[in-house]
């Protein structure tokens, strides 16, 4: 999502060029606040893990850019330079786009959006490659009750149009779950 100010990112952040963003700026804005960081998607995001959040709270607010189209943007969104406030330290679903975190068929996998045109310029080894880096740095620091959190997310998030990168292992013990 939108590039930030000039520094180290604190967390992973997928290197899509700001030059492509500044003339894209798909992302930030929604016209369909389901599409929003799941941080201020609404939901149960108590003991939602670090990653996923951001230093601040966030909403959506009432976007004047295209007054045609009700879009409404994240308040993390600097209006003047369209860049992230905290970028760097935004949250996971911000960081990794246009990779996604979906649950498909039973498992967590990372997807790619093929919406975004970053999609069509990276190629496939290095969309997988930045995967293992999420898996390595972020999925595998995270407790089973936050992969139970994130779950629902991670759900509704999915779309059959994105394209698979990467199934991620689930570290929850599902042996001891009852049997229906
Ligand atoms: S859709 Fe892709 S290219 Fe466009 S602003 Fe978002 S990350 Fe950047
Ligand atoms: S947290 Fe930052 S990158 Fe994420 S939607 Fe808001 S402004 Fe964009």
């Amino acid at each position: 999502m939108a590039e930030g100010v000039e520094g180290v990112p604190v967390r992973m952040v997928l290197p899509v060029p700001a030059i492509l963003c500044e003339s894209c700026r798909m992302c930030c804005r929604f016209t369909d606040p389901s599409r929003a960081p799941w941080a201020i998607r609404g939901g149960e995001t108590r003991g939602f893990p670090a990653g996923y959040l951001a230093p601040l709270s966030l909403r959506l607010s009432p976007c004047s850019d295209l007054p045609e189209i009700p879009l409404e943007s994240c308040t993390g969104l600097d209006r003047h330079s369209h860049r992230c406030t905290f970028w760097g330290e935004h949250p996971a679903d911000c960081r990794i786009y246009p990779l996604l975190l979906v649950y498909r068929e039973n498992a967590f996998r990372l997807v790619l959006d093929v919406d975004c045109p970053f999609s069509s310029i990276g190629t496939e080894i290095f969309f997988r490659e930045q995967a293992e880096r999420f898996l390595a740095q972020e999925w595998k620091t995270l407790s089973p009750r936050e992969l139970s959190l994130l779950e629902p997310f991670a759900r509704a998030e999915d779309s059959p149009h994105y394209r698979e990168v990467l199934c991620l292992p689930d570290l929850r013990d599902f042996s001891a779950r009852p049997t229906s």
